[in-house]
């Protein structure tokens, strides 16, 4: 059983020593927490467990704490893979829930993939979610002040099961200020993808990762036979014409657990049982 999260870039502008070290210790908790769950559950439902803990903290920018949009609003995007069927469900722009990875959990029972803006949030009260505003006054604060929330706080999670199943999900409040009907990389194949063979999710500039396709790249390359190091040097190498901004997290089916970045420093944390790797401040 293998186990990593991230909760984004930390931010040297907005952020102060205290929030990374919060963010480090909830970081620490999660990945704990979660591979305990982990051991009983499968890495589909470990996923989205460990997803809606981050979307619950407000410190990631997820869930509550999400950033607020170019039009004072909130809307969030969330999605999960399950490598096992290789099928995928997501929700974007989805607005007053209180965890949208759970709107994607249910999806996956449907044969529609990814559903959109009033779309998705007419099927979660549909489905019964409760209208949930996950404002924070720190962020409205923000928005006012018109400066950008402490940084790129996006969470994700791949897991690698005891029958030896992969799966990952990934949730984000956006970028902050976007035009309104922006879509963010997280809902998509390049912010979310898995297989049989290995699971990846990222966090960073959503132009850039769409862009680079670069989930999808990183598990194509492991299928055809890249180790991990391989597979994130080359698709890391192809931001580099464009000075793309990105960090991945990644499980194979082996059992290796990576992650690299563009820029420093992704807030990430893993677990196998014995070793805890938590970024460092
Ligand atoms: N990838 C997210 C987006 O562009 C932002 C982030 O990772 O924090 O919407």
């Amino acid at each position: 059983m293998k186990l990593i999260i991230h909760g984004g870039f930390f931010s040297e502008s907005t952020a102060n020593h205290a929030t990374n070290v919060a963010k480090q210790q909830a970081l620490r908790e999660i990945v704990m927490q979660s591979y305990e769950f982990l051991k009983t559950s499968s890495a589909l439902k470990t996923v989205v467990y460990a997803v809606a803990l981050l979307e619950d903290n407000q410190l990631f920018n997820a869930g509550i704490g999400s950033q607020i949009q170019g039009d004072g609003k909130i809307r969030m995007s969330a999605a999960i893979m399950d490598g096992e069927t290789q099928k995928m469900s997501g929700v974007v722009n989805i607005e007053e829930v209180k965890n949208p990875v759970h709107v994607a959990e249910v999806l996956m029972q449907y044969d529609d993939r990814v559903l959109g803006g009033s779309g998705a949030t007419n099927f979660a009260r549909l489905q019964g979610f409760e209208i949930f505003s996950t404002e924070i006054p720190q962020r409205r604060l923000e928005y006012e002040a018109k400066l950008k929330a402490g940084g790129m706080g996006t969470v994700g999670c791949v897991a690698l099961d005891k029958d030896g199943k992969l799966a990952v999900a990934t949730s984000t409040g956006g970028k902050g200020f976007e035009i309104p009907g922006r879509i963010s990389d997280s809902a998509t194949v390049a912010g979310n993808y898995a297989n049989q063979y290995c699971g990846v999710s990222l966090t960073g500039v959503g132009e850039d990762i769409v862009s680079n396709a670069t989930a999808a790249k990183i598990v194509t390359r492991v299928t055809d036979g890249c180790s991990l190091e391989e597979a994130f040097a080359r698709t890391f190498s192809e931001l580099e014409p464009y000075d793309g901004f990105a960090g991945a997290i990644a499980i194979d089916n082996k059992g290796n657990i990576f992650h690299q970045e563009s820029h420093p420093y992704l807030v990430f944390a893993s677990f196998d049982g014995l070793v805890l790797d938590v970024y460092k401040i």
